[in-house]
């Protein structure tokens, strides 16, 4: 390996340019050596091990500390509650034994120690109890670390600027992300549309994803520079090429800067055909972006983070407080918020879902709402109660069919009652719309238009179900097509099925923030298309370079061409000549 200068292609999940050195978050297990100790060295192993246990509060707290003073109050609940297990008596007292009794090795005796109680944890009836597996084991690792001498990683930790490195980061470690201390960051698997990419872009990290190999390649503190907009990581790059990127960052930096001309101005085409951009939200703290980022309202707030990082479920209180400063936030624009849709790629603690084979496919979203009630309602009681407070629009996630969306409409209107009875103003007129998102949705939007004030084409799953690609798998990104021509035609049928009923059609998946994709969705008609707040001002840029009577003719013709590869070539050479050089730089136009 050495010092030598290494290039490695991966997936460009957010643009930009980091350089800066890597931090390696190591969340492999520690491998457990195993003594017997001599009657002479007990006591000194049972002194190393409380040392272990003392360093590992002492970082705990450190950590509470620092998430204390951030205001994260649930996670400073999560740390707690760790902090307790450390003082409790069960694993302290009984690896102590083990170690006195048994002559185990002290990394031994509390790795036995630890299974015990997972496995006692496991199969307790108490679901909060069995939750606290997962504690058990983060704690457990955190003294076996201290144990054997690898302090273990954690972002919430990181006080430098740095740039991660990892197999694989879970939407609550991006969560813990912000531009003070993460630069950019890499991983070994994952994609475009995978939620760690999601957040990164919404935060304006620049990430490369699906590398497979960086973790071995790269050592903590080695130099890097992460290039977002082309899918590239250089590890350990040589003087001149350090120059060369300083150059490339800056560039980058002032185009981005030019884009803001575009913020105030409207999304409208030369000809003047309009289209609202909204932004596609996690956090009630990216409010500020979308104003600040020129987009007309919310396209789709995603309500999973709210689930997330803690260990009880939300209350009717702390839904309807984050809902109402949402509404309120964007007001008079309207402001869409889906119910929960865990499952899939998004595992929530309190929710407690079960481990399946095929989560894509399992209980998840809508289908897991309509099973525990009692926590969908306590969501659509926080939703109707903010809508008195600005232009609030409610989205159901996963709808499959007519009798699904039918029974969600049903607990809303059960939840209604109950508000009017109780006195609780709401707006009756808060209209309710579907995310069309799996493919029997699809083929029957002309049914389900009937029932539902809009629709949104959630393409990030679409595509998963329609072309039967795992949409966080690696290894078959090369098969996520977006402009496959049985996508185009299913979107295309979607939005004249909604124009049809007199509904309005937006997309909100990924693809319709893709500079590339734009104008053909343009083309196709939307009335919305909703994004990542950063994508607002190029967009826009983008619309305002065309007319619609191009679009349109566009989307007809590329409407008949048979392959993904054909349609982006059509596209390409004829937006290439719309834009000027700085839009197409920004949007990485001629590599990809
Ligand atoms: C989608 O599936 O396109 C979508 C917007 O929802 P999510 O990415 O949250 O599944
Ligand atoms: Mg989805």
């Amino acid at each position: 390996m050495g010092g030598r200068e290494t290039v490695i292609e991966g997936i460009g999940a957010s643009p930009g340019i980091a350089i800066g050195r890597a931090y390696l978050i190591d969340r492999s297990r520690v491998a457990v050596p195993q003594r017997q100790m001599a009657r002479g060295d007990i006591s000194r192993e049972v002194a190393r091990f409380r040392r272990a246990v003392d360093r590992s509060k002492a970082q705990l707290q450190r950590v509470r500390r620092q998430t204390a003073r951030g205001g994260a109050k649930e996670l400073v609940h999560i740390l707690d509650t760790n902090l307790m297990l450390l003082e409790d008596a069960f694993l302290g007292d009984e690896t102590i034994r083990l170690i006195r009794q048994e002559g185990m090795n002290a990394e031994w005796a509390l790795a036995t120690v630890l299974q015990r109680f997972e496995r006692a944890l496991a199969t307790a009836r108490d679901s909060y109890l069995r939750e606290r597996k997962a504690d058990v084991r983060y704690i457990g690792e955190r003294v076996l670390r201290n144990l054997v001498g690898h302090a273990q990683a954690s972002i919430a930790e990181i006080r430098d600027q740095v740039i991660i490195v990892a197999h694989d980061l879970a939407p609550s470690d991006t969560a813990l992300m912000h531009r003070g201390n993460v630069l950019g960051f890499v991983t070994d698997i994952g994609s475009q549309t995978s939620h760690t990419a999601i957040m990164a872009r919404a935060l304006e990290i620049p990430a490369v994803v699906g590398l497979e190999r960086v973790t071995r390649e790269v050592r903590s503190g080695d130099l890097l520079i992460v290039d977002g907009t082309e899918g590239k990581l250089l590890i350990r790059p040589r003087k001149p090429t350090v120059a060369e990127y300083l150059e490339k960052k800056e560039r980058y930096e002032i185009l981005t800067r030019e884009l803001l001309k575009y913020i105030p101005l409207p999304a409208e085409t030369k000809d003047g055909f309009r289209v609202r951009l909204a932004a596609n939200v996690e956090l009630p703290a990216e409010i500020s972006s979308v104003i600040e980022h020129g987009a007309e309202g919310i396209g789709l707030y995603r309500t999973e983070y709210l689930y997330m990082n803690r260990r009880t479920l939300p209350t009717e209180e702390e839904h309807f407080e984050v809902y109402r400063q949402i509404v309120e936030g964007v007001a008079p624009h309207p402001a869409t918020i889906r119910t929960m849709d865990i499952g899939g790629d998004k595992f929530l603690s309190p929710v407690g879902v079960a481990k399946e084979i095929n989560p894509a496919l399992g209980l998840r979203a809508i289908r897991f709402c309509l099973r525990e009630v009692g926590i969908f309602k306590a969501q659509l009681r926080g939703l109707l109660r903010a809508s008195v407070h600005g232009n609030l629009r409610i989205m159901f996630p996963m709808i499959s069919g007519v009798s699904e969306l039918r029974q969600a409409r049903a607990i809303l209107e059960e939840v209604k009652g109950e508000l009017l009875r109780e006195g609780h103003p709401f707006d009756k007129h808060t209209r309710v719309g579907i995310m069309i998102e799996i493919p029997s949705a699809a083929v029957i939007a002309d049914i389900l238009a009937r029932e539902v004030d809009f629709f949104s084409i959630g393409t990030n799953d679409l595509i998963q179900y329609a072309l039967a690609i795992d949409r966080v798998n690696e290894h078959v990104h090369y098969l996520y097509e977006p402009l496959h021509p049985a996508i185009l035609r299913i979107i295309r049928q979607v939005v004249e099925a909604g124009r049809r009923a007199g509904i309005e059609v937006a997309m909100c998946g990924e693809m319709a923030g893709d500079p590339l994709y734009l104008p053909v969705l343009l083309g196709l008609g939307f009335d919305e298309l909703s994004m990542n707040a950063v994508s607002v001002p190029v967009v826009k840029g983008i619309i305002r370079s065309m007319t619609y009577r191009e679009a349109r003719t566009l989307a007809e013709e590329i409407l008949g061409l048979p392959t993904a590869a054909e349609i982006e070539a059509a596209v390409r050479e004829r937006v290439s000549r719309l834009l000027t050089p700085g839009l197409q730089h920004l949007i990485g136009w001629k590599k990809r």
